[in-house]
């Protein structure tokens, strides 16, 4: 599958303390609807593009951000909307969205970052922030759109983690994906690292304690779709690495973002991954080739240490 990252803005309407963007992202320069549409026609120039991914800041604050999907759909390219689904709240602009879109080519993925509302507000720094997000998501689900649910792995919430699968299960259909991560921290989050940086040791018993929930519900009939992002197979007892995502068969083609650096401020069509197996240890590790990684930033913060190779196990 080949997949382009877009991004027009930094501007957002939450201030999340686990961004991986600059303090100063907000003040870089939005790109321009021509340079976004010139940028794909470029993409599209040197072979098929499957789904444009638009992040942010939150790329439905910008009001170009609608003819930007009409662009993309009239090229058949899907669009996969990372959003905090606060606009989605009001069903006018959803719909808004769904008249160029329609359900089928449109994906949203929304962070929950706790079943906890103040807990979420509080990351947020924005009040009433998860009812919100929680019926923006909900109206989504209710289009027909193919929706994903988020949690980011911090110090802040971790601990609760197998309550929020039982708050997954109890509040979105079964069709509603859910995606456990670990976070890139670089930017804000890593500024915040007290409340953010949570190490894998102490993370995994957590983590494998929801996938355990999971796999009670899956036992009991349910067929949600759970994934877990960027966590290196070795911090994961191997009974869990079928929920680990590997990113292979994921061709990142593309990256077009703001950027107030002047040789940055460019389309990029080799991609260098952020995240991956890009760790010393790897080298000589017998399942690289099925192993997300993590993200470079995360895994310079922690150490090569935390990486256990696995050798001559196989
Ligand atoms: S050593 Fe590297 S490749 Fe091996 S499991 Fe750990 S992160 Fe993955």
């Amino acid at each position: 599958m080949d997949l382009a990252y877009f991004s027009m803005s930094y501007e957002c309407n939450e201030k999340c303390i686990f961004c991986p963007c600059s303090e100063n992202a907000r003040d870089i320069q939005p790109l321009s609807l021509d340079e976004m549409k010139r940028s794909v026609d470029i993409i599209v120039a040197k072979g098929p593009l499957d789904i444009a991914v638009i992040s942010g800041g939150e790329p439905t604050l910008k009001k170009e951000f609608l003819d930007f999907a009409a662009y993309l759909v009239g090229k058949n390219i899907r669009i996969g909307l990372l959003s905090n689904s606060l606009k989605f709240a009001s069903k006018r602009y959803l719909d808004q969205l769904l008249a160029i879109t329609g359900p089928g080519m449109l994906e949203v993925t929304t962070a929950f970052h706790s079943h906890l509302a103040g807990k979420h507000d509080r990351l947020t720094c924005q009040p009433n922030s998860f009812h919100k997000s929680l019926q923006g998501v909900l109206n989504v689900v209710d289009a027909g759109v193919k929706v994903s649910v988020k949690y980011n792995l911090i110090n802040y919430t971790y601990r609760e983690l197998p309550d929020y699968i039982d708050w997954v299960y109890q509040t979105f259909p079964d069709k509603v994906n859910l995606i456990l991560c670990n976070i890139d921290l670089t930017g804000i989050a890593l500024k915040n690292k007290e409340l953010t940086s949570v190490s894998f040791a102490d993370s995994a018993p957590l983590l494998e304690q929801a996938l355990d929930k999971v796999i009670e519900y899956q036992n009991e009939g349910r067929s949600r779709n759970v994934r877990v992002f960027d966590t290196p197979l070795c911090t994961l007892d191997p009974y869990y690495w079928d929920f680990v995502e590997s990113g292979a068969g994921t061709n990142v083609s593309a990256l077009r973002i703001p950027s107030d650096s002047p040789e940055k401020d460019r389309l990029y069509l080799d991609v260098e991954s952020d995240s991956g197996t890009l760790f010393e240890p790897c080298d000589r590790c017998e399942v690289r080739d099925i192993c997300p990684g993590t993200w470079r930033k995360t895994g310079e913060y922690f150490g090569n240490e935390i990486f256990q190779p696995i050798e001559d196990t196989l």
